[in-house]
């Protein structure tokens, strides 16, 4: 029975709580500047049942007890994504001040749904947001919010896109499944949205090095019928292929979407961070053309889990598609007279209702350390990457897949098997050294390196090219 005498069960804060804050605190500190952290690597289950075992109680238990679990016995059973040679999928690196402000983010208690609720955090996303949107050069009345991730952010962009395609046809096309055309390279998430939206997709093929381009997208078109071109609610290309991190012809692929009048996407989860980087900025030209892009600033973008910035050119289109009505909602609702002194309310511009202001930890971080840091910060990846190009070049026992456009490395250690390549994989993991994981490229069984953390070196590069002798 609960005691209505004592409200205070759980929501309290005396000397206990000050002590546990001092040691949460002591080791978020500890582990913000740790560098580098200990790789560390997953346990078995019965490996952490033998070890944690039983952590919830009817009673429940002292608050520095579990702690102490967690640093003690399931933190260690976690891969640090910011290890300097963490080179599997695409890696983390927040920078220090992005992860202390995600504890103020926290503590702040804020619901970031609606401009009612949350004006000045969403201002703050904004300004971030919109550094992103300008380097793309996406039109000034362009905006979006932070989702979860690049998957949460491709879903909520070919809803919108499908809303739009219904809407212009007037209720005709209500009952037409729609048709989403991909880039050969596109990521597995926006097949997914495919299948989550009931939606029929096709990918282009794309070249030799994973690129899709205009002339094989305009081939490929040419071959539907009219009722299929019909059913085209969206064209995406992807700026910055995670296997391979190559990106498309934007500009070409863009003139197809507005030719047919249809919706053009951008997925830049991985690559669009480098629009910020002079050196391959050129690569991205087209993107300005975009209906909506994402990039997640987890990535290459030095937050923490999770963010993934959603733009749109028409953010209204997607508030037609997402706003949520109940009764209870009404009062956040906002109109035209209202609109002239807020920004959208963030939870209706894609699927989801209560919203953590998680780009705030990626705003803090910019505004500290200023754009120009985050530019540095991605050449310097560009450069790490084309230096270990050239390490892998002068290795006997290596070949250099694919010449990296943007930081991913794809290479052979020749006459291994795919055994081979497992086994050395899980062996570096093992030791503390690095975590790299084996990918396919044509077929064939390579290794691929993603570099997007800037503590990531060439001499660290150089000892997993040794360890692969
Ligand atoms: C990582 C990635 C995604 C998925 O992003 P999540 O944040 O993991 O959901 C989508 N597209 C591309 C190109 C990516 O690299």
């Amino acid at each position: 029975m609960s005691d209505i005498s004592k409200p205070q069960l759980m929501h309290f804060y005396d000397e206990e709580s000050a002590e546990l804050a001092i040691a949460i605190v002591q080791y978020a500190m500890e582990r913000i500047k740790m560098d580098p952290p200990p790789l560390d690597q997953p346990y078995t289950l019965s490996e952490l049942q033998r070890i944690v075992g039983q952590t919830i109680t009817p009673q429940g238990r002292n608050g520095l007890e579990v702690l102490r679990e967690f640093v003690d016995e399931l933190a260690p059973s976690c891969i640090s994504v910011d290890h300097p040679l963490f080179l599997a999928f695409v890696p983390g690196a927040p920078t220090e001040s992005s992860v202390l402000f995600d504890l103020v983010v926290a503590a702040s208690n804020i619901c970031a749904d609606f401009w009612l609720e949350a004006s000045g955090a969403i201002y703050a996303e904004n300004q971030a947001m919109k550094w992103i949107s300008d380097l793309a050069g996406m039109p000034p009345e362009s905006g979006g919010v932070f989702v979860s991730g690049g998957t949460a952010g491709n879903l909520s962009a070919l809803v919108a896109a499908r809303s739009r395609w219904r809407l212009r046809a007037n209720g005709a096309l209500n009952s037409t499944r729609p048709l989403i055309i991909a880039s050969g390279g596109s990521h597995s998430s926006i097949q997914q949205s495919a299948i989550v939206m009931d939606a029929d997709i096709i990918k282009v093929p794309a070249d030799h090095r994973g690129r899709t381009d205009g002339v094989a997208l305009g081939r490929f078109l040419g071959i539907l019928s009219e009722s299929e071109l019909s059913r085209v609610c969206a064209i995406v290309a992807t700026a910055g292929t995670t296997n391979v991190g190559v990106v498309d012809d934007l500009a070409g692929i863009a003139k197809h979407a507005r030719d047919l009048n249809t919706w053009f996407h951008v997925d830049g989860a991985y690559g669009a961070a480098a629009l910020c980087a002079p050196s391959v900025r050129h690569l991205f030209n087209g993107i300005e053309h975009a209906d909506s892009m994402i990039v997640d600033p987890h990535k290459w973008l030095y937050g923490p889990y999770d963010s993934c910035a959603l733009i749109y050119r028409d953010p209204k289109m997607a508030r037609l598609a997402h706003t949520q009505h109940a009764e209870y909602l009404d009062i956040s609702q906002q109109d035209d007279d209202s609109l002239t002194d807020q920004s959208l309310n963030p939870s209706d511009l894609a699927h989801h209702l209560s919203r953590r202001a998680r780009g705030l930890p990626f705003w803090f971080s910019l505004a500290m350390h200023g754009t120009d840091a985050y530019s540095e910060a991605v050449e310097a990846t560009l450069a790490v990457t084309q230096l270990g190009a050239q390490l892998i070049r002068d290795s006997k026992h290596l070949d250099l897949v694919l010449e990296p456009e943007l930081s991913v490395l794809v290479f052979r250690r020749i006459g291994w098997s795919p055994a081979q390549y497992q086994m050395w994989s899980d062996r570096v993991l093992g030791e503390g050294l690095a975590f790299i994981v084996p990918t396919t490229w044509d077929g064939e069984t390579v290794l691929r390196m993603c570099i997007i953390n800037p503590r990531t070196t060439v001499a660290g590069l150089a000892q997993i090219i040794a360890s692969l002798l």
